[in-house]
Formats: structure tokens, C-alpha cells, sequence
């Protein structure tokens, strides 16, 4: 592939400025000639239109959920409506200090109030922060609040131990352990949900929490919910859900409701933030009472008509965050909650799980579903009985061909050859219905020609990378060689 500096020919130059810019009576200053470089950095040398054609080029050769769908499971990977982009770009939420003192962005404390309170009636909670920068990290706040928690009432070495279903997502046992507990594994039953029986015998004087993804990774509700919230409550355990997937319940369920006492959000995902692309994203952290006094510094609070942060915690885990978390991330939610009102937020559920639902039907006639039944916003296929030879990778590989995103492969673990697929809700039934014609032609295509796909992707700008060696020894810079 061609970099910038191939196009590079010595005395091209992209700018026209003029050759002394300052005029006699209105000098440039000096600067103090420690601060030059002694050689000038290799910049390439190229004309402007050659440089915007460049990277006009290269962006054409990525994908985003704006070119097509994007059926990523366990990423919620959605269109995201522009309107909430251009407010949270506007310069009374974007040009604000962050140290700007609370008198002059009373505005924006009151947003990222009000935001709060959504958050809280959405899940049902009596607390929460805002501060986390992502669900990973909401979770690991979550368990710094259980950790003090225990710490405070039993004393921490007795309880260290953290349930984990095998299907939860894989954040959950990183966030535990790196808050300083042991990761417990408990096996789903044939439903795909918590085996009660196994948790009964997982529960004692040792165990801080369970931590639940809802709907886990199979895309499926945890039915017996309420019972899981009892058995670890009786043996003194809280509960964490990892709300991350809200689009599957919004407005139909609240955690706080079912037992649950801290919950995560991930606005990335569900409320109107793209996800991807390495940030930023937010993921706040409800709480139920008990838990209120460890809430991360500072919250937001309202004081007659005044909104201030409050730092007078004194039982606060501490800061997670810098300044007042991922302020832009909040104002796009706020937003998107304020246009789409209680209605709206049930319809985004409705139709998250119509959308997966209906591709699952579809998509049944020719691949595996790993767990019949209803499924929430998404689902998991297998590709362990496609043609000979033909792998989950090679499907996703030639999906590539037909323009389309592949969803997640293997994962979650315990489905063999998974192929987890998550529509979102704002598909309409076309495109739906050509993602399924895609799928219908690859898996025909398993049947009577495999090789088309163990080659394949041959229509992509490079082709079947070796990704074991791009994980193991990944390069990261371009060096020449
Ligand atoms: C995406 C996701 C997370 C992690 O969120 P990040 O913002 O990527 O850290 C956690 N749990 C579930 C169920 C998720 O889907």
C-alpha cells in the first residue's frame, strides 16, 4: 500500500504562504533559539490535492456503520441520529474550561444533572455517577464500590469472591479481578441461563457479588433473575448488572426492580454516542442506597437552584475520572432521551428485539441457532455444520465480499463456531432482508464451491489476513523496511 511519503517529490508544497508574513512595523517575535529543532522533521512533500486525495482514498477503504450494516453482536453498533452530534458540538456545551468555576456552567451542570436523574428512573436506581469513560470502567467502579462496601461491613478478606456465568461478557472477569477479587466461573444450563442449583452451591461467606450480563452474551434474559438477586443476597452478596445492552429492555425493565443494586450503562451503544473507534464513550454507574456513600468524586448535585459538584464524600471510592467525565457523550444522551421521551425509549427495545428476532427466524433456514427460543438484541448462530471444511471464519471472511461487516466469531465461548449477530434497531426489514440473502448465497456457496470461501475475502483492498500473527506481533507505526 502506498503511504504519503511514496508520493513524496522534494520542493512540493501543499500551502501558499507568503514569504515574510510579518511587516516591518508589526515584527514576529523571536523565539529563543533553544526552542528550534536542528534538523527540520521528514514531512512528506506533496501538493494539497494529492494529499486530500490520499486520505480521501484510504477512508473509502474502511467501513462504518454509516456505509452499511453492521451486524456486530455484543457492540450495539447502530446509526445514531446526527442531530445529537451537531448539539453536543455547539460551542456553549464544546468551548466550556473544564475548570470553569460551577457559577459559569450552571447550564451545563444542570444537563449533566438532569441526565442523571434519566439514568436513574431508567434503571431504577437512587444513585449515580457520571464519571466513567466506558462500560469496562463502570465495571470496575462498580466492584471498587462493592470491594469498599464489604470492606466497611465484614472486613475485605472474608469476601473475595466474585460469581461469574459462563456467559457473561468478557469484561466482567478483567473488572473483577482487577478490582482485587477472585472470578468464580458458574455453568449456564441448558437454557443458556444461570443454573440455580450450581449457584446455591457457589454462594457462602466468601462471596462480594455476582456479576450479570443482561441479556448475556447468548442474547438471552435472565429468567430467574430475581431468584439469582436472593440466593446472593442471603449469603450477604450484592448484585452487578451490566446494563451495556440496554437497547434490549429500555423502558420495559429496570434492574433496580429485579434485585439488581448496581448497573452500568453504556451510552456508547445506547444513547446516541457512536461506539467504536476508540472513544470517547461513557459508561455511568447506578446505584442503589446502600451503595451512595461510595460513589466516585465528584457528583452533581442540586442545591436549592443552584448545581454544583460535590466533593464532600467522605466515603467515596475516590475519582475515577479527570474533570467531569465524558461531558460531550453526556450531552448527546441527554438529548436523544429529551427527543425520543418514554415512548420513544420503549419503541428503541420493541424494535431492537423485532430486528434480531426476525433475522434469527431467517437466518435459521440454513445456520444453526445455538439456543432456540425467543432472543433479546441479539443471537448466536454456529457455523459448526456448514460444508466441509467451512469454518464461522470463512463465512465471516466473505461477508466481506458482500460488503457487509461480519459479526462477532467466536464469541461468546461456549457456543463452537459462534457467529453472534446483533441487527440493532435501526435496520429497517430491507436491508435486513439483504443481510439474509447475503447469508442464504454464502451458505449455499459452503456447499457447492468451499474454496470461494476459505479465499475469500478476494473484493477488499488487502486479503485474508494472518490475524494470529497480527494479535501476537501486532505492527503498530510504519517503518520502512
Ligand atoms: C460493550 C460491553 C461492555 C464493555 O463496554 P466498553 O465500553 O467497551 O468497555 C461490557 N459488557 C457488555 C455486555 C458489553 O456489550
Amino acid at each position: 500500500m502506498e503511504t504519503i511519503y511514496d508520493k513524496s517529490e522534494a520542493g512540493k508544497q501543499g500551502t501558499a504562504y507568503p514569504e515574510n508574513r510579518f511587516s516591518e512595523d508589526e515584527p514576529g517575535e523571536e523565539l529563543d533559539s533553544d526552542l528550534f529543532r536542528n534538523e527540520d522533521p521528514e514531512l512528506p512533500e506533496v501538493s494539497q490535492p494529492e494529499l486530500i486525495r490520499h486520505y480521501t482514498k484510504l477512508s473509502k477503504k474502511n467501513y462504518g456503520v454509516d456505509d452499511g450494516l453492521y451486524p456486530l453482536g455484543s457492540c450495539t453498533m447502530k446509526h445514531n441520529p446526527k442531530p445529537m452530534e451537531d448539539i453536543a458540538a455547539k460551542e456553549r456545551f464544546s468551548g466550556h474550561h473544564p475548570l470553569a468555576s460551577a457559577d459559569v456552567v450552571q447550564g451545563n451542570l444542570k444537563l449533566a444533572y438532569q441526565l442523571g436523574e434519566y439514568l436513574k428512573d431508567i434503571g431504577g436506581m437512587d444513585g449515580i455517577t457520571l464519571q466513567p469513560a466506558a462500560g469496562a470502567h463502570g465495571e470496575l467502579t462498580g466492584m471498587l464500590m462493592i470491594r469498599k462496601y464489604h470492606a466497611e461491613n465484614d472486613g475485605l478478606d472474608q469476601r473475595n469472591k466474585i460469581l461469574l456465568p459462563d456467559s457473561s461478557h468478557g469484561t466482567n472477569p478483567a473488572s473483577a479481578a482487577v478490582a482485587g477479587f477472585d472470578a468464580v466461573e458458574i455453568e449456564s444450563n441448558e437454557e443458556g441461563t444461570v443454573d440455580l442449583d450450581q449457584l446455591r452451591q457457589a454462594v457462602g461467606e466468601d462471596t462480594a457479588g455476582i456479576m450479570l450480563t443482561v441479556p448475556n452474551t447468548l442474547g438471552i434474559f435472565e429468567k430467574d433473575i430475581t431468584e439469582v438477586a436472593e440466593i446472593v443476597h442471603e449469603a450477604g452478596g450484592l448484585c452487578y448488572f451490566d446494563g451495556a445492552n440496554l437497547n434490549a429492555f429500555l423502558g420495559r425493565v429496570r434492574p433496580g426492580d429485579i434485585g439488581m443494586d448496581i448497573t452500568h450503562f453504556n451510552l456508547h451503544k445506547t444513547f446516541s454516542t457512536p461506539h467504536g473507534g476508540g472513544g470517547p464513550g461513557a459508561g455511568p454507574v447506578g446505584v442503589k442506597d446502600r451503595l451512595v456513600p461510595y460513589l466516585p468524586v465528584p457528583t452533581v448535585e442540586k442545591n436549592d437552584e443552584r448545581y454544583e459538584f460535590d466533593y464532600d464524600r467522605p466515603e467515596s471510592i475516590g475519582k475515577v475520572n479527570s474533570f467531569p467525565g465524558p461531558f460531550g457523550v453526556m450531552v448527546k444522551a441527554y438529548s436523544y432521551i429529551k427527543a425520543l421521551g418514554d415512548q420513544g425509549l420503549r419503541d428503541v427495545s420493541g424494535n431492537a428485539v423485532l430486528n434480531a428476532n426476525y433475522l434469527k427466524e431467517k437466518l435459521k433456514e440454513d445456520y444453526r441457532v445455538a439456543y432456540e427460543g425467543l432472543c433479546k438484541h441479539e443471537f448466536v448462530l454456529s457455523g459448526s455444520d456448514l460444508g466441509e471444511d467451512v469454518k464461522t471464519v470463512d463465512v465471516a471472511k466473505r461477508l466481506l465480499d458482500y460488503g457487509y461487516h461480519p459479526p462477532t466469531v467466536y464469541f461468546p465461548l461456549i457456543v463452537k463456531e459462534a457467529l453472534m449477530v446483533e441487527p440493532t434497531e435501526t435496520e429497517s426489514k430491507e436491508s435486513l432482508d439483504e443481510f439474509v440473502e447475503a447469508m442464504k448465497e454464502i451458505a449455499r456457496e459452503a456447499e457447492e464451491d468451499p474454496d470461494l470461501l476459505h479465499q475469500a475475502p478476494s473484493d477488499t483492498p488487502v486479503g485474508r489476513l494472518d490475524e494470529t500473527q497480527a494479535a501476537r506481533e501486532p505492527v503498530l507505526r510504519w517503518e520502512e523496511e
